[in-house]
């Protein structure tokens, strides 16, 4: 190897050693009589010393080193007199003795710190220089901890990781699929897969009882800050196990996780149903580090002439502790926040509970004192604590108010970054209703079986149906999600039937599985976990871009290899795709 050490190992117990380092150049520091370089590698900084004294020749090649420059320097490792207690290199220097630049650089284009002066979109440009800031290196080591802890993991519980197919089918279900045209085969298709559903339920078929892999999936969706066209998921499956013991097999899982990660112990998974998940935070993913929640008041608010609420579907509130003190202006700002139209609500009304027992609301022209005094005791409200109340449509009602929860949350500063509270949520519908394509989608995936006592339902009330599907949420983040499979061709086809498909669209598109189904299918149930999100839950970001190496920006664009991008005539032809433009 070209070097004896990295950046980032030596101290005061290698003095007097010679050495031979690799790495660049980070910063030069030309102070006349002495050349100092800090050199860097993925594993840390080492300053070298050069002296105009002793070697002048050596110290005027080092002035001549560039940012980046990539170097190769031997030398003896000495104290430092000033030393810099904040790195681990900091006590000792090297007295460069030999120095070859193994590679000239051009100046990059913006600083390589870790408050660079690079935006965005440089930085996305020229990511193999943005990944030489320590800010991506950590993110990029937290992630690679992570995928071996969780190897480690599974492979103690007897899964084994098997690869499946990239270039798969494209099914209508689900998100849209990214699609590859076939050379071989004029007109036809592959996708991308969205995940390898189909091929772990045929490998629990195939009788391999514990699988996972870590693994790319593709899905062809509009893009966020926690979403990209191609993401990381730990898929798993496994055989002859009830909801139940995926969930606990699981909970291991993000026990270990934490414990080796970020070395925190986490010993309770509480469950919440879907519909409770919705009746009491109003979002299948609530965030429960945190208390607030929601509380009806359709029977003590309704009737009293008060309009809005009479007409409501829905009167709904939280309490948001010691806020009577809220001003004015504070809950003008309220009212604007949940008016926004991407939350929706059409106003707020407020209930301060004074502290000398009082109260003062924005609707005191409709309700008494005693009136308020119940719905304060219905919120378990103490004195100092600000009900606010939204009202109107189910669903949207409970929409907003769990983002205005959030908002208070943030601002009441709950949202404590060094806590991490798990959540099962359990008993999803199996269905949902499309307006659109005005049939049932499936919530999960087609896959998903019914609750056993829900089966009878399927066709007679498909909306009440619930699921054996599972997400597991820590702190407002869906982590992961599965469910119990369907293991039966007959409620297989019922499935389908359900999901508006025909016969021979179902046979056309999911045969493969339906057959397999004939030959011997356990019973099987399985979850994924999307590992980017993961990944930046642990790293404490809601971007799952920091974490992933060269991800793409928010038009799906790739702007540093330019992809996607035109392909010449001579590929197109090739793949049985040249456009052919009208009056050409
Ligand atoms: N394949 C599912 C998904 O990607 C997860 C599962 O059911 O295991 O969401």
């Amino acid at each position: 190897m070209l070097r004896t050490h990295t950046c980032g190992e030596l101290t005061t117990k290698n003095i007097n050693q010679k050495v031979t380092l690799c790495g660049w150049v980070q910063k030069s520091r030309d102070l006349g009589g002495m050349t100092f370089i800090d050199m860097r590698d993925r594993y840390g900084i080492t300053q070298l010393v050069f002296d105009m004294e002793t070697s002048k020749q050596l110290c005027e090649e080092a002035r001549k080193l560039g940012r980046e420059y990539v170097i190769c320097a031997t030398g003896s490792v000495e104290e430092r007199s000033n030393k810099n207690l904040k790195i681990p290199t900091g006590e000792i220097e090297i007295i460069v003795e030999k120095l070859e630049v193994l590679n000239a650089a051009k100046l990059p284009p913006f600083t390589i710190e870790d408050n660079t002066d690079g935006g965005e979109e440089l930085r996305m440009k020229f990511r193999y220089l943005d990944l030489r800031r320590n800010i991506n290196k950590d993110n990029l080591l937290l992630r690679h901890k992570m995928s071996i802890e969780a190897r480690n993991y599974l492979n103690s519980q007897q899964f084994i990781e098997i690869e499946t197919p990239v270039l798969i089918k494209s099914t209508p279900e689900g998100a849209r699929d990214f699609v590859v045209p076939s050379r071989m085969n004029p007109e036809k298709f592959y996708a991308l897969p969205q995940s390898p559903q189909t091929f772990k339920q045929l490998l629990m078929i195939a009788g391999y009882d514990r699988y996972f892999q870590i693994v790319k999936c593709f899905r062809d969706e509009d893009l966020r800050a926690d979403r990209q066209p191609e993401f990381t998921q730990i898929d798993c499956e496994m055989s002859f196990v009830t909801q139940d013991d995926i969930l606990h097999t699981f909970e291991g899982l993000t026990k270990h996780l934490f414990k080796t990660i970020l070395n925190v112990e986490i010993s309770d998974f509480p469950r919440i149903s879907y519909d409770d998940a919705m009746k009491y935070y109003g979002s299948d993913k609530p965030d429960i580090r945190f208390d607030m929640k929601f509380v009806e008041l359709n029977q003590l608010a309704k009737n009293r002439g008060f309009n809005v609420f009479d007409q409501a579907e829905l009167i709904v509130g939280i309490c948001a502790k010691s806020c009577a003190d809220y001003s004015r202006k504070q809950l003008d700002k309220l009212t604007d926040f949940v008016r926004k139209p991407q939350i929706g609500a059409k106003g707020l009304v407020y209930v301060k509970c004074n502290e000398d027992g009082s109260f003062k609301s924005s609707v005191d022209k409709f309700y008494t004192q005693e009136d308020l005094k119940l719905w304060a005791d219905e919120f378990k409200a103490e004195p100092g604590d600000l009900l606010l109340i939204l009202a109107g449509e189910k669903d949207a009602n409970r929409k907003a108010l769990s983002v205005l929860r959030l908002e208070m949350a943030e601002q009441l500063e709950l949202k404590d970054k060094n806590t991490y509270r798990p959540l099962w949520v359990v008993d999803f519908p199996l269905l949902e209703w499309n307006e659109e394509s005005q049939r049932y989608h499936a919530m999960h995936h087609p896959f998903t079986s019914p609750k056993e006592e829900d089966i009878s339902k399927l066709e007679s009330d498909p909306g009440s149906v619930r699921a054996n599907a599972y997400d597991l949420v820590i702190n407002g983040v869906e982590i992961g999600g599965g469910s119990v499979r369907i293991h039966n061709k007959e409620l297989q086809n019922t499935m389908f039937k359900t999901l508006g498909f025909s016969d021979e669209d179902a046979q056309d598109q999911f045969g493969f599985l339906m057959n397999a189904f004939e030959y011997g299918a356990p019973p099987h149930a399985g979850i994924a976990f999307g590992f980017d999100r993961w990944t930046a839950l642990f790293g404490g970001s809601e971007s799952i871009r920091d974490y992933i190496a060269f991800p793409k920006n928010n038009m799906g664009k790739d702007v540093m290899i330019d992809s996607p991008s035109l392909i010449s005539e001579v590929q197109l032809e090739e793949l049985g795709l040249k456009i052919v433009k009208e009056n050409s």
